[in-house]
């Protein structure tokens, strides 16, 4: 079967020119119904919630919508197109949409949103507008988003803030006071209110680590300079999102090969450690300590401009989302950062009441509990 016109043309030029319509005076298209959350729900949806719903939309019929005149659709295939270029017709686009959240599109092997890029405005009718994304993790604005998210959630998500009575971790590091005096600290029920643990790749050898020797300097005071830059990163972040807390596997474990009990047993409460930390940060995107996840740009392929409007400036944009390992047919995922390919971030990930997952292509806040 020859691909549609659509498929084949330029995203510009073939939505710039379904453009032009007015929105109110859109028919009601009958395959994709608008992207309309009222009016999906009330047809064939999976219906989530009240604001919440999901549904499939047939490939073949969303080719042939779009091709004669259904820019909702043609909004759809050109994402879908992009995410997967010259996927089979058996792979079948859904979509979801959320009150007020960009419009979600998933195929198997991906997922992107759908975000307009007029302040205050829902595009189209039905696309809501989504700031500018920041360029690098580092930026004061990428902090910002992260802080609030995470508050958001421990203040409006009261199946998020559940905890055990587990009185792990035994150590934490002390990452409160002035730069150069971070230390190693016995944890108390004070400091287990409010911790964030570390989730990273130890890639190799580490030369920085708990053991019966190094305890005592430890504890006394760990200069910056003898972290290895990841460290320094969970550090920074945690000070940034007025964490006072830090548990990191290899100065808060001993590493000794004779304290092996002591390991056993701290490996055991691994699941209280993520369930009660405030928030985990996977680093997943360094394949080492050695590797900042905060000082690099995302990649500027990960977004691009479906539609522009008459002056030529970006209308209406998609991002690809974050691709997680955990998914039945990982190999196939277009990117999949170093931490993904470890089997065990699957547990961590789904013990956590929440999440900050920096990845190659975006940093992320999820609740778990919720998706
Ligand atoms: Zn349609
Ligand atoms: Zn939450």
């Amino acid at each position: 079967m020859a691909l549609p016109q659509l498929l084949i043309c330029p995203v510009v030029v073939v939505m710039s020119s379904l453009l032009r319509d007015n929105p109110e005076s859109t028919p009601i298209c009958h395959n994709c119904f608008n992207l309309d959350l009222r009016l999906v729900k009330s047809s064939r949806a999976h219906v989530i919630g009240p604001d919440h719903c999901a549904c499939s939309l047939d490939s073949i019929k969303l080719e042939q919508t779009a091709a004669t005149g259904c820019k909702f659709c043609g909004l759809v295939s050109v994402t879908a197109e992009w995410l997967l270029p010259n996927r089979h017709h058996n792979i079948i686009p859904s979509i979801s949409l959320i009150s007020g959240k960009p419009l979600c599109i998933h195929l198997p092997f991906g997922e992107a949103h759908i975000f307009g890029t007029t302040p205050n405005v829902m595009t189209w009718g039905v696309i809501p507008y989504v700031p500018p994304f920041p360029a690098s993790p580092q930026l004061r604005e990428s902090f910002e988003f992260v802080k609030q998210e995470i508050y958001h959630c421990a203040s409006n998500h009261p199946q998020c803030c559940e905890r055990s009575v587990s009185t792990a971790p035994k150590r934490l590091l002390d990452v409160r006071s002035g730069i150069d005096s971070v230390r190693l600290t016995v944890s108390d029920a004070q400091s287990r209110e409010r911790y964030a643990c570390l989730s990273y790749c130890w890639g190799g050898y580490q030369t920085l680590k708990l053991t019966k020797t190094t305890e005592p300097s430890l504890s006394d005071s760990i200069s910056w300079e003898s972290l290895p830059i990841l460290f320094q990163n969970a550090i920074s972040v945690c000070r940034r999102l007025g964490i006072p807390f830090l548990w990191i596997d290899a100065l808060c474990i001993f590493q000794d090969e004779d304290e092996q009990d002591e390991w056993r047993q701290e490996a055991a409460h691994m699941a209280d450690i993520y369930q009660n930390a405030f928030v985990p940060i996977f680093a997943a995107s360094s394949s080492s300590p050695d590797q900042s996840f905060l000082h690099r740009e995302y990649d500027p392929n990960t977004t691009t401009t479906l539609v522009y409007d008459d002056t030529g400036s970006p209308l209406i944009m998609a991002r690809q989302k974050h691709s997680s390992g955990l998914h039945l047919e990982y190999g196939r995922l277009p990117r999949l950062d170093p931490l993904e390919r470890r089997a065990w971030v699957f547990q961590e990930y789904h013990l956590s009441r929440r999440a900050i997952i920096y990845a190659s292509n975006e940093e992320i806040n999820i609740s778990p509990l919720l998706n």
